[in-house]
């Protein structure tokens, strides 16, 4: 579910416009249904042979001077490297001639009577593309929602955002069957695992259990405990207890255990390792709050992850900065996964354990304490920080440092700031899309698609993993919590979005 970004061609429509090398593809942006193409395109040009572009008229002029705005509204067109012009049916058979899994379709397609056929089907389908494709799932800014709320009561665009869907649906499935293998690879490679990293100062034990192993096998979170510089960041829940045991025979030097917050997955053998090690438990206020006692967790997270203890005394508060064996590290509250999140943050060495603060940068299926705003706020005092090293609470480094080894999966080569700026740039996005939702009196399925639309990010590539973590989830985790995250009040008098769907109601102002 948190794959490293794919590159968004409908997002950069200014990509090498004179790559004369590359066959140059000219779609309409606007349109569902050239989007679901490029899509395709996208999916099976693993060459980069061909570079798409949406229409506009600067383009065109620096395309070929050939190229007429309403005749490349009307079909598609491809120029060739050698200058050759195709349009509307030649075109998808130039296209389709240059992949191998197509290659058949591209030279039967223009052979008689396939390429009449081909061309009739183009036709009809272009001439009636405005009908079928009305407003690009939610993301349309030229067709007004008001406008088309009045005459279809939302029909168009959920017959727009469905044909955007049914036309990429075989790639949905191939995206997932190539999500779940990459899953199952990375959890097999860290099974019992450990990464000793910086020269022992900073290890991290990955933790498993018989139930709590479905979790990354299904869903991609693998289970980590941080140990950094003394410090036992995050000891697992009672469920991996017995991995975390396996991982103490070889008696790593523990001076504290801390907490980073109060997810079941993280706090469930504080006061066991504390006893087994001698080390003192630290924990923030509202983290002990939160643990004394622990809230009842839903049967689902409860017979999974395991139901955690209460926190025993003797523990200690989270000061504003905390001592390691050879330093200190700054304690940095930030709140957003949940209210009493803390970071952990090595100034020397320029290392942010990060906990749960990060979670990649299109995490679209968040908890139900996830408050959005919040998190942009925390993401904005990160990215104050200097960051070299981004140690995640499951599982992933975000470095491009050499002396952090490859582990691919878990080893993410990308600058941490610019992954944290790319999650602050998709939260921004998302309030101001939500925000406008509401606006117009939206309904909240409307906004929750309208906060997905298909050609953008990784919307289509997740979508079946993050609809498989609803339904297992039993809709605790999910896209529309997402939506939710954002119209959070601190009371939480807000009715959850069932709620909202159950009684009928768009509005939850
Ligand atoms: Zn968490």
């Amino acid at each position: 579910m948190r794959e490293p970004t794919v590159e968004d061609i409908a997002e950069k429509p200014e990509e090498s416009h004179s790559a004369n090398t590359a066959y140059r593809v000219l779609y309409d942006g606007q349109c569902e249904i050239c989007q679901a193409c490029v899509s395709w395109l996208r999916a099976l040009d693993h060459e980069n042979t061909t570079v798409c572009l949406s229409i506009s008229a600067e383009v065109l002029s620096t395309v070929d001077s050939r190229l007429g705005m309403d005749e490349c509204l009307r079909q598609l067109h491809v120029v060739t490297p050698k200058g050759e012009i195709f349009a509307g049916w030649d075109a998808v058979a130039c296209l389709a001639s240059l992949f191998p899994s197509t290659w058949l379709i591209g030279a039967v397609g223009r052979q008689f009577p396939f390429r009449n056929v081909g061309r009739m089907l183009y036709g009809f389908v272009a001439r009636n593309r405005y009908s079928l494709s009305k407003c690009r799932g939610g993301a349309c800014r030229v067709a007004k929602p008001e406008a088309v709320r009045r005459q279809s009561r939302l029909g168009a665009f959920w017959s727009c955002y469905m044909l955007g869907f049914c036309i990429r649906l075989p790639l949905v499935l191939w995206a997932a069957i190539r999500a779940a293998a990459q899953r199952t690879s990375i959890f097999a490679r860290t099974y019992h695992k450990r990464l000793n990293l910086l020269d022992g100062k900073l290890t991290i034990l990955f933790l498993n259990g018989p139930l709590p192993n479905t979790v990354p096998v299904l869903f991609g979170e693998l289970f980590t405990t941080v140990l950094y510089d003394g410090i036992a960041i995050d000891p697992g829940s009672p469920k991996m207890r017995r991995s975390l045991a396996r991982h103490l025979r070889l008696k790593p030097r523990i001076t504290k255990v801390v907490a980073t917050h109060a997810h079941e997955e993280h706090v469930g053998n504080l006061n066991w390792l504390s006893d087994l090690t001698g080390a003192p438990v630290y924990v923030s206020k509202m983290t002990a709050r939160f643990l004394t006692p622990f809230k009842k967790l839903p049967w689902v997270r409860a017979a999974i992850i395991g139901q955690p203890p209460n926190l025993e005394q003797p523990y200690h508060l989270l000061d504003e900065t905390v001592d390691t064996d050879s330093g200190s590290l700054q304690v940095i509250p930030t709140p957003g996964h949940c209210d009493d999140h803390i970071v952990l943050y090595d100034p020397k060495e320029k290392v942010l354990l990060a906990g749960d603060a990060f979670m990649g940068s299109y995490f679209a299926t968040p908890n139900p304490d996830v408050d959005s705003r919040k998190w942009l706020v925390s993401l904005e005092r990160l990215m104050k920080l200097d960051i070299e090293i981004l140690v995640e609470g499951h599982g992933h480094i975000h470095t491009l440092r050499t002396d952090i080894p490859d582990f691919p999966g878990v080893v993410i080569r990308q600058d941490p700031k610019a992954a944290v700026a790319e999650k602050l740039d998709y939260l921004r996005w998302l309030r101001e899309q939500i925000e406008v939702g509401f606006q117009e009196g939206l309904p909240v399925r409307v906004i929750e698609a309208s906060c997905f639309p298909w050609g953008r990010r990784t919307s289509w590539e997740s979508c079946a993993t993050d609809e498989c973590i609803r339904l297992l989830s039993l809709g605790h985790f999910s896209r529309t919590e997402l939506v939710r995250s954002f119209v959070r009040t601190d009371g939480d008098q807000l009715p959850t979005v069932y709620e909202v769907r159950m009684t009928g109601g768009g509005d939850i102002h």
